[in-house]
């Protein structure tokens, strides 16, 4: 009885606890009201407002009941009737570099030679003698007319700066002579393996163009920039991020990386999740530490090893099983990373057994077959677990490999914005046919692979939003397919969302607690100008982010 009586009392208590104290104790810190909320989460798809308490989400309901959570101390916000979606997951990005390529030349939109030679002489004039020119990311086939450049166009504005300026895929570059002379590459210096030095038919000089492997040549001259030079690129990066309503993002980082995300996050400078790829080659020190990946806390984590399987389209490095429709003679290359041969088995194999994801980027059909082959061994070998293993990009399979990247569980984890980039020229690369099956969005999702999304910047913008256009429009940048390029592999708007936020927190093993908008999940929420349901397809680039939240602070408004 005694017993009883003290249960009976302590159930009193938490009665009269509840009734009286609790409210003060759920009090939300921020609350949005009145808007239109698509959570991301099938059990409550819609919503009206959500209430944030500290870093989490607290509740999400309807605003009648989500007002009764907020305080004299709550910040209010009135949506007015604005989307509100999780804040977006980037999965595929060079965080570092995208960075440093919104602090140095821009050479993108270049429009053709003469603009881009005066681009490269403007800059040389701001600069010292003997700085570097670097990054860009030119595209040759946005000039009129598509042409390679080569150093000759730009030696005589820059005869006291080197140049190294890539491409905007980052696999190929173009060197001017002196920095092909820093390099000591000259017309006998022989293309490495998984690289090429571009020479003149006739002359067999240089022509400055430098491919894959062949990029160690002069990078490895280019001087390491400081450390205070790489805080500030991150924090122009992540500044650009919170703009973009991107919270979280994977970086395919070098691992000198890492030093300035660490700095960052001691001083709780983090308006992102990062979520950092460390080169494959370095598995023997991951597996040697017994660490399994994801590793870190809510802010920064390691998350594998990236590996290379081979290059891009755009510069002909990518490997297919047959030639390129535009030089019969070239099939593409294997990144050096495959050489000696059966070493990248090897290292998946041991990654495996360390217990550490891994990422690998595969373009060409035949790069993606395979990277599938040594895959489906390696988990034969060593047996079913949840691995998450990613191809990165998946970008041009053959039809069986659609259906085996379903069956093995491989994240597909794409890129839309180049679809609709690339598709401006990829069937005059490798053929219509190939086509039908390169970025296969909807064929992968209909076979039941998880489609993570991510941007790839600074090879294309961070923008999700440009990269949901892309996935459910397939309108390709020249505007010469309004209907889409081939337009049955268009996604969902749905799932073109889900590709920006939970596929991507299932990619990083994060989707219990982030990814959607739910109670007790990190509150990563980003509002839109324009509820992108509502309108024509056409006009999602037309939205823009009018507000980002993170880890439950605002910490971007238009
Ligand atoms: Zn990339």
């Amino acid at each position: 009885m005694k017993g009883f009586k003290l249960i009976f009392s302590g159930l009193i208590l938490s009665v009269i606890l509840t009734c009286c104290l609790s409210p003060g104790r759920e009090m939300a810190d921020l609350v949005l009201l009145n808007g239109t909320v698509w959570t991301v989460n099938s059990s409550q798809p819609w919503a009206e407002a959500v209430a944030v308490k500290g870093d989490r989400i607290l509740e999400v309901g309807s605003s009648q009941a989500i007002r009764k959570l907020a305080s004299a101390r709550t910040e209010v916000v009135d949506l007015k009737g604005d989307l509100v979606l999780p804040g977006f997951i980037d999965s595929h990005t060079h965080f570092l570099d995208g960075g440093f390529s919104l602090l140095s030349i821009r050479l993108r939109d270049a429009k053709n030679r003469e603009d881009f030679v005066a681009r490269i002489r403007d800059k040389a004039k701001e600069l010292d003698r003997g700085e570097w020119i670097l990054n860009g990311n030119w595209d040759h086939q946005s000039f009129d007319p598509p042409e390679l450049p080569n150093r000759d166009w730009i030696d005589a504005v820059t005869p006291h700066n080197p140049v190294f300026v890539n491409r905007l895929d980052g696999h190929m570059a173009l060197a001017n002579s002196l920095a092909l002379k820093i390099a000591g590459v000259t017309r006998d210096t022989p293309s490495p393996a998984g690289g090429e030095i571009l020479k003149h038919s006739e002359t067999g000089e240089p022509t400055g163009i430098l491919k894959d492997a062949a990029l160690d040549l002069v990078a490895e001259h280019i001087p390491e920039p400081s450390l205070k030079a790489k805080l500030r690129a991150v924090e122009v990066a992540l500044q650009h991020a919170a703009e973009c309503g991107v919270t979280s993002v994977h970086d395919m980082a070098s691992a000198e990386n890492f030093e300035v995300y660490q700095e960052l996050q001691k001083g709780n400078n983090l308006t992102a999740r990062l979520y950092v790829y460390i080169p494959i080659t370095e598995v023997e020190v991951y597996s040697r530490l017994k660490m399994k990946t994801p590793f870190g806390n809510d802010f920064l984590k390691i998350g594998g090893l990236k590996g290379f399987v081979d290059g891009s389209l755009g510069s002909s490095t990518a490997l297919f099983f047959e030639p390129y429709a535009d030089d019969p003679d070239v099939t593409g290359l294997f990144h050096s990373q495959m050489y000696p041969e059966g070493i990248m088995e090897q290292r998946i194999m041991e990654a495996d057994r360390a217990g550490l994801q891994v990422a690998i980027h595969a373009i060409g059909n035949k790069a993606n077959h395979t990277i599938l082959d040594i895959m489906e061994k390696v988990i034969a070998q060593n047996g079913e677990r949840d691995r998450r293993w990613r191809v990165e990009h998946a970008q041009h399979l053959l039809p069986g490999d659609i259906e085996r990247i379903a069956r093995l569980g491989i994240i597909a984890s794409v890129q839309p914005y180049h679809a609709i980039d690339d598709g401006r020229w990829a069937e005059s690369k490798i053929g219509r046919e190939r086509c039908r099956t390169s970025y296969a969005f909807q064929s992968l999702f209909e076979r039941g692979a998880v489609l993570a999304c991510g941007s790839d910047w600074a090879v294309a913008p961070l923008d999700p939003l440009s990269g949901i256009y892309a996935a459910v429009t397939r309108r390709t940048l020249d505007g010469k397919h309004p209907e889409g390029w081939f337009p049955e592999q268009k996604i969902s708007l749905e799932e073109a969302i889900k590709g920006y936020t939970l596929n991507g927190a299932f990619a990083e093993f994060s989707e219990a607690y982030k990814g959607s908008i739910e109670a007790g999940k990190l509150a990563d929420l980003v509002v839109l100008t324009r509820n992108i349901f509502g309108i024509p397809p056409g006009e999602i680039l037309n939205a823009k982010v009018k507000m980002t939240i993170f880890n439950g602070e605002i910490v971007y408004k238009e």
